[in-house]
């Protein structure tokens, strides 16, 4: 007889965003010739600039022809975007690492779930909320929790709320994890973490013996000079941070699909013995294993994210974005709205108007303005009463949206 993962079965139906499609959906149908405004998935909308295009065009060149042409390539990425990575998104902020300790792979929703898979079931995981829901989710289908309360919190998961009070920064848990993913900027409240932030998490874990998560996958968005851009620019954090970054929402590989995960040498975690093991050889076999690499093309875009023409191009495309939410956060304010994040973060957060649900805002915009959001609520119970606009827009959408939004 064949048997499930039952681990599956303790997930929530209805994924946020299926449960958008389908809402708007219903209205389109109920209301055909309403024009739409979708401010909802934190998906990008700008097209990938010249620089990335030529390079990606030369890599299917190289493809088609018997001198250049490529099979597989190395698993962990080629040596030019490592090396690309190492010197520009790290040496450049004064952190040295190896290109062997960076992991170039299709995804960091993929990373962030199957970095679970090297770490034993008997880990206690510290998620915040409201967070990115991959990481709860995944950690249920790994098999490291009960199953899920009535509250929306799952049995085994420590969540750490972030709140209006602690200004959406998790704070320090009570009860020990041992694994902690942390998210800055983050999505969704666009809050960020100053190095006095992260030196608290890195020293914990240090104590703790735990291993950090970061999902660094907005950095590109971040405006104040004093925030770091990676969880290595604080001191000890090599010995126990993982990092995940991503094309994405950098440089617009959404579709494109290009990422990476860092895992330094120094990085250990415990057998049962309490005796230490690196963790990078572990992340190695897996990957090596179950990932047959980024197409070559792909990779030589990503690459020319870091060429004077092509670093230049992608920075106007972020400040293009920073510009709707700088729109957004002024429009909503002047709306007499609470309004957070959309400086350092291409995510507006906003605290609905006379206590509504997170989703009776969402049917109210829909109903009304014919403007899609993304209810709080549905990036963990502490996003009640919050929702999220994302600043992945046509300008001249977001304007016609705050327009819209005026009138109710
Ligand atoms: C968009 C996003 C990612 C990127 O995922 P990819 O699989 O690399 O496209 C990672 N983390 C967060 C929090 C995100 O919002």
């Amino acid at each position: 007889m064949a048997k499930i993962n039952e681990n599956y079965l303790k997930l929530k139906a209805g994924y946020l965003f299926p449960e958008i499609g389908r809402r708007v959906r219903e209205f389109a149908q109920a209301n055909p010739g309403k024009e739409i405004i979708r401010m909802g998935i934190g998906d990008v909308t700008q097209p990938l600039t010249p620089a990335v295009i030529k390079a990606f065009h030369e890599g299917v060149e190289e493809m088609a022809s018997l001198a250049t042409f490529k099979g597989y390539g190395p698993e962990q990425g080629y040596d030019f975007l490592r090396e690309a990575i190492a010197k520009n998104d790290y040496l450049a902020r004064g952190v040295q690492l190896s290109p062997d300790e960076i992991f170039v792979s299709d995804g960091s929703k993929c990373d962030t779930g199957n970095i679970q898979e090297i770490f034993g079931n008997d880990n206690i995981i510290a998620i915040g909320d409201p967070v990115y829901p991959v990481y709860a989710d995944t950690t249920v289908m790994s098999g490291k929790t009960g199953s899920c309360q009535s509250n929306g919190y799952f049995d085994g998961i420590i969540y750490m709320p972030c709140t209006e009070e602690n200004g959406f920064l998790p704070e320090l848990p009570t009860e020990r994890p041992d694994l902690i993913f942390l998210c800055f900027p983050n999505n969704p409240t666009g809050t960020v973490a100053t190095r006095e932030v992260l030196q608290k998490w890195v020293d914990y874990a240090t104590k703790n013996q735990c291993i950090i998560f970061y999902d660094a996958a907005y950095e590109a968005f971040i405006t104040d000079p004093s925030i770091p851009h990676s969880i290595y620019e604080i001191e000890g954090a090599k010995s126990v941070a993982i990092e995940f970054r991503s094309f994405s929402k950098t440089a617009g590989f959404t579709g494109t699909r290009c990422a990476f995960t860092v895992i330094p040498d120094e990085l250990m975690a415990y057998d049962s013995d309490g005796k230490p093991h690196p963790v990078k050889p572990l992340w190695m076999r897996r990957h090596t294993t179950k990932f047959n690499g980024v197409s070559y093309p792909v990779q030589k875009a990503a690459a020319a994210i870091y060429s004077e023409e092509g670093a230049k191009e992608v920075k106007a495309v972020i400040n293009y974005y920073l510009e709707n939410a700088r729109i957004m956060r002024n429009s909503l304010q002047e709306q007499g709205y609470t309004v957070f994040g959309g400086i350092n973060a291409p995510y507006v957060w906003v605290k609905t108007k006379n206590g509504l649900t997170s989703w009776e805002f969402f049917d109210l915009l829909l109903g009304e303005a014919n403007v899609v959001g993304t209810p709080g609520s549905g990036f963990g119970p502490s996003g009640e009463g919050y929702f999220r606009f994302s600043a992945f827009a046509e300008r001249a959408n977001v304007l016609k949206a705050m327009e819209r939004l005026k009138k109710i």
